[in-house]
């Protein structure tokens, strides 16, 4: 999301995105309009009845008459009253009732997107987005349009009025606008540039402060909080230095704003003062006169200040248009295949190509040929870095190999729905993600629909159960984010849980390369042993008991497949697995 991306100029035509979402709500919007227009006649009336007050009652000395105006003064203003707080009630709720589906749809959107996007938004410009630019967006949708209708009409009933009461003078105001307003104008094109870039460095320093929270004990450990402070403190001060400029160019236009149109209305009220003594006005007429003219002038000033704030939210809303539109690459094809699943998982790759796109000349994967049959136990082993996880990212469509196929059960997964092809896999990461919610819960992220009962039973096969029903609250223990409050043994025995409860035919399995205590270690391996039963399973394996038990090793180095075989037979005739093993299972042959 850069300046050079967006369309240049100052058009409203991002506004335009918001008439989808104001549709639904076409009623409302129609009631609120018409009685902001019952309210803006109403309060046209208002220098009328002032004239006759002045003219035909307190010049006139007549104590019945000035009680009548009286009355019907209190009458209009109660009148004017009602409608207002009416309009208001309808318009604001307009306001945010379509900001709350603006922010539902981002949402939306966002999670659909694929690896590719967040590779180049940071999550915390995204929710920057969806809380300061959507209350922009707000700012306008609702009262904004309100209050720009009801100066408009207000502008149109006053300017009738005036020429009405004495067309000289009109003649004199309508010279006196474009001078008035031009200047207005001016400014107010600059405010929204200004203020589009003040939003960017917000949304920058969110981004990073987000960042630096997430990875808020990797700071710490690396005593990087001062560093870092700085960072923010440098970004937020960009965002202040933008939004000064902004503040100094509304300055400007707001006072040049007041002292022109007040201005002009004094020079009106002399002129008309004149026209008083030349006895050519009533003082009535006068007062008449330049109650539509402060009328006049008070929606003028609503209205430049509405065109600085619609300005702002067409800003704001060419980003949210940007988030709303993004289309993730990897969806579901027109029509999509279903993959067949009995209960088993058939995989194969043939001859295929990948490179992440952001690097094209490297190949992360070449040439892959493999097929894995149902049920099997297969284990990945090769140094770091040689795409034993871009493996795992393929099969779980979140890219697209650019030549080959990987099919399971026969469909090749590029014809299918992602939604589907990762309905029938479950991952076990090396890192458990532990929501910030309750132990029974996190353990249903496995299967949404699963009751209690389905959930303590994967608990209890994944092992689980007796440290879960330890906690203070047993299974309604709070996790606290990020789990902080669980062992890594603990965590990993929550995602087997999930995976166990899911119970797909495909599980992916990256083990854990932190090594566990002996007990930690059993109990894992144990639940592993449940979860791997009957199902196919690929493994990246770093434990010597894994790669034992796998009929089927996979020796994977820079994108190619170098040998397959078992352990044995590896060991004897690969130097690169023997190396490998060597390194990485020796801490865990004790163990074994
Ligand atoms: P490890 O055992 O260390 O996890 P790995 O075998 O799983 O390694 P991969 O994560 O599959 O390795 O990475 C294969 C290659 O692709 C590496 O060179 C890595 O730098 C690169 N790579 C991984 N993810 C991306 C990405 N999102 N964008 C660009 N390149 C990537």
């Amino acid at each position: 999301m850069h300046e050079t991306d967006r369309p240049k100029g100052d058009s409203l035509k991002p506004l335009k995105a918001l008439v989808p979402f104001i549709r639904p709500y076409k009623n409302t919007l129609i009631v609120a309009i018409i009685i902001l227009l019952l309210a803006s006649a109403v309060t046209g009336s208002l220098p009328i009845v002032a004239r006759y007050l002045i003219d035909s009652g307190i010049t006139s000395g007549n104590a019945d008459k000035i009680n009548f105006y009286f009355k019907l003064v209190v009458g209009v203003i109660l009148l004017i009253s009602i409608l207002s707080a009416t309009r208001l009630y309808l318009i604001t709720w307009l306001g945010e009732r379509i900001v709350a589906d603006i922010r539902e749809k981002i949402y939306a959107q966002v999670l659909r997107q694929d690896p590719s996007f967040f590779e180049v938004t940071q999550t915390g410009e995204v929710l920057s987005r969806l809380t300061t630019d959507t209350t922009l967006v707000q700012a306008i949708s609702g009262v904004g349009i309100s209050i720009a209708l009801r100066s408009t009409i207000m502008l149109f009933i006053s300017l009738a009025g005036i020429m009405y009461t004495s067309p000289s003078l009109t003649l004199i105001i309508v010279l006196l606008i474009p001078a008035v307003i031009g200047p207005i104008l001016w400014l107010a094109r600059r405010v929204r540039k200004l203020s589009r870039s003040a939003q960017d460095k917000i949304a920058e320093s969110s981004g990073m402060a987000n960042e630096m929270l997430n990875a808020i004990e990797t700071v710490q450990a690396f005593t990087l909080e001062k560093i870092q402070n700085q960072r923010f403190k440098k970004a937020v001060e960009a965002a202040f230095i933008a939004a000064v400029e902004r503040i100094k160019l509304r300055f400007v236009m707001s006072f040049s704003s007041m002292f022109l149109l007040l201005g002009a209305i004094t020079l009106v009220l002399w002129l008309g003062t004149q026209e008083v003594l030349a006895g050519n006005m009533l003082p009535g007429e006068l007062a008449q006169f330049v109650l539509f003219t402060f009328l006049l002038a008070s929606s003028g000033a609503m209205l430049s200040e509405m065109w600085g704030e619609v300005q702002r939210a067409a800003g704001a809303m060419e980003r949210l248009i940007e988030l709303l539109n993004a289309q993730p690459g990897i969806c579901a094809p027109l029509n999509p295949v279903a993959i067949p699943v009995l209960g088993e998982g058939r995989i194969s790759f043939n001859n295929v190509n990948f490179h992440y796109p952001s690097r094209p000349n490297t190949h992360a994967l070449e040439n892959l040929n493999l097929n894995i049959t149902a049920g099997e136990t297969i284990a990945f082993v090769g140094p770091s870095g040689a795409g034993k996880s871009t493996i795992f990212q393929l099969l779980l469509r979140f890219y697209d190999p650019q030549s080959g196929v990987i099919s399971i059960n026969g469909v090749d997964i590029s014809t299918a729905d992602p939604q589907e092809v990762r309905s029938i896999v479950a991952v076990v990461p090396q890192e458990t993600v532990v929501f910030a919610t309750s132990a029974l819960e996190n353990i249903r992220y496995g299967r949404p629909d699963a009751n209690d009962e389905e959930v303590r039973a994967a608990a209890v096969s994944a092992s689980a159960d007796l440290f879960i029903s330890q906690l203070p609250e047993g299974y309604n223990t709070f996790l606290g984010e990020k789990g902080t409050r669980l062992s890594g043994g603990q965590k990993q025995r929550i995602a087997i849980a999930r995976a166990i409860l899911k119970d797909p035919p495909i599980l992916l399995l990256d083990e854990a390369t932190s090594a566990l205590d002996a007990e930690s270690e059993r109990l894992v391996q144990q639940s592993l042993n449940k979860l791997m039963h009957n199902r196919t399973t690929i493994i990246i394996a770093h434990r010597l008991a894994t790669v034992l038990k796998a009929k089927r090793i996979v020796v994977i180095d820079e994108g190619r497949i170098r040998s397959i075989g078992s352990h044995a037979q590896l060991m004897q005739n690969d130097p690169l697995y023997a190396h490998l093993a060597d390194l990485q299972f020796s801490s865990a042959t004790q163990q074994v």
